[in-house]
């Protein structure tokens, strides 16, 4: 690894005839303003949201929450681990978290469903649920999320016959906007649990989830460096034939890696892997030397990328489908229907390089089956998602401004937790089962007390004052 990275170091100085150095990756924590004394500022992952609510709370069990939720003032928020990038936790008033009600409730052998605490974090249930004889069906590329603030923007891994995380569930608990508590599933208050498991927290605060999973089982990934107008080739058929299958593009480079997962037998090994954070910050020297000349830029990022071999890692399947993100950033992502999802990431290819040679953060691909949730972006149609990103300390708006048009333009529906800047009327018609979720959600909180100003502003009146 270090020798790779010596490598393009040395490739960089030989362009210019020059040393080279890094740029920093960690946030710096904002200054609370008036106030702040008595209240304890919030701000998300990214740094792209912050509030200082009036209140910050953890309850221990579900009747303190009942009893949270009856008595409250104002708006209240459900955090999970703030990994949203959209407003969707932000308010004055009251956010919180479930942290302390965190993981299995209760698991059934028989029918390998297991009810979890939807506190629990990601990375924290593999291990206990591998010790009952379960595992996920899938995961995102990150674990640090909580259970419930995965299932309310839909969070998705990879895999062409995989649905997003919400549709593993096969029931739900929440407390609604008085403070009682309701049960649904596909038999129980069955519009109910349509809307809720795709519900950016407007419902209620979500306690209890029950999933289906499967029996543990182990994962081979396979990354391979290959010219990209190799990968546009062979993508929709690597994607059918591998059980989870994504791809980069590494922008002014020519090249990118394919990444497959697929269900194997052989013992836990792996082979050296690329730091995918060490990764990050070499595409961001590289953009700060060679900027100004695109060829140069691809002649030195082409020419290292094509002497990284392959990487092999065979892993228990809940420690091989994350890793750590540590150079933070905001993002952008799109599902569209999986056939326009080639030539939408070709336009933004052009985009990004004729436009914004500022960009060097890849470009991720990845598909998910449809489904029938109400406010899933996978709501009856097969999708390929893309993925835009900017580090987080560089305005993200310029470049998302150029790219949003093109997922607009190929019916794409965005990422619910991710930057986009569509309205309520722009979403009602991407989803035909808008009114009906409305409608569930006026039913459930009828004063919009889960309503932010972001929120109140996608689903009509509320208090949402903060
Ligand atoms: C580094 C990074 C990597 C990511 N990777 C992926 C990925 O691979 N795939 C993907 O699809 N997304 C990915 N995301 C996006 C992320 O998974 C979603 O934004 C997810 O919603 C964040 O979960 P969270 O626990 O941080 O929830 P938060 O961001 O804190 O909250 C998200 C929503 O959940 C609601 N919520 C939280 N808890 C509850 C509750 N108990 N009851 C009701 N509502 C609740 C909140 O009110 C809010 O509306 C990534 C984000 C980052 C920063």
């Amino acid at each position: 690894m270090l020798n790779r990275r010596g490598m393009l170091t040395a490739l960089v100085a030989a362009a210019l005839g020059a040393g080279v150095g890094t740029a920093p990756a960690t946030a710096t924590v904002t200054t609370p303003g008036q106030g702040a004394k008595r209240r304890l500022p919030w701000r998300n992952w990214s740094g792209s949201q912050q509030s200082l609510p009036a209140a910050r709370v953890a309850p221990a069990s579900v009747a303190e929450l009942q009893e949270l939720i009856a008595g409250a003032n104002g708006v209240v928020r459900a955090v999970g681990a703030g990994h949203s990038f959209m407003p969707l936790v932000p308010t004055d008033d009251t956010i919180v978290s479930l942290s302390r009600l965190s993981g299995v409730v209760n698991h059934d052998p028989r029918t390998l469903q297991a009810t979890l605490w939807a506190g629990s974090r990601l990375g924290d249930i593999g291990e206990p649920l591998e010790e009952l004889g379960q595992a996920l069906v899938n995961m995102p590329d990150i674990d640090e999320q909580a259970l419930a603030g995965c299932l309310a923007t839909a969070t998705h891994g990879t895999g062409v016959d995989i649905g997003c995380m919400s549709t593993f569930i096969e029931g739900l608990q929440l407390v609604d906007a008085r403070g009682q508590l309701v049960d649904c599933d596909a038999q129980r208050n069955s519009q109910l649990f349509d809307a809720a498991r795709v519900s950016l927290g407007a419902l209620g605060i979500i306690t209890q989830v029950r999933l289906q999973n499967v029996a543990p089982y182990r994962l081979r990934r396979e990354t391979v460096w290959r010219d990209f107008d190799e990968i546009l080739d062979i993508a929709d058929s690597e994607a059918d034939k591998h059980r989870n299958f994504e791809f980069y593009y590494i922008p002014f480079s020519g090249m990118g890696f394919t990444d497959s997962h697929d269900i194997s037998t052989e013992p836990v090994s792996s082979t050296e892997k690329i730091d995918g954070n060490e990764g990050v910050r070499d595409l961001q020297l590289a953009r700060d030397w060679l900027e100004w000349s695109p060829r140069l830029r691809e002649l030195v990022l082409g020419s290292y990328m094509k002497t990284l071999g392959d990487e092999i890692t065979v892993e228990n399947s809940w420690k091989n489908y994350t890793s750590e993100r540590n150079v933070r950033f905001n993002e952008m992502e799109y599902h569209l229907p999986r056939e326009n999802g080639l030539q939408a990431l070709r336009e933004v290819r052009t985009a990004l390089e004729t436009q914004h040679p500022e960009v060097f953060f890849p470009i991720e691909v990845r598909y998910v089956k449809a489904d029938d949730i109400w406010l899933s972006p996978f709501y009856q149609r097969d999708c390929c998602s893309i993925a835009v990103h900017r580090y987080f300390e560089e305005d993200f708006k310029p470049y998302f401004r150029t790219i949003e048009p093109i997922f607009r333009k190929y019916n794409g529906r965005p990422h619910w937790g991710k930057l986009n800047t569509l309205t309520q009327q722009d979403f009602r018609k991407l989803y035909p089962r808008w009114d009906d979720f409305a409608a569930v959600r006026r039913e459930m909180d009828p004063q919009g007390r889960f309503l932010n100003p972001y929120l109140a502003s996608l689903f009509g009146a509320g208090r949402g004052k903060s």
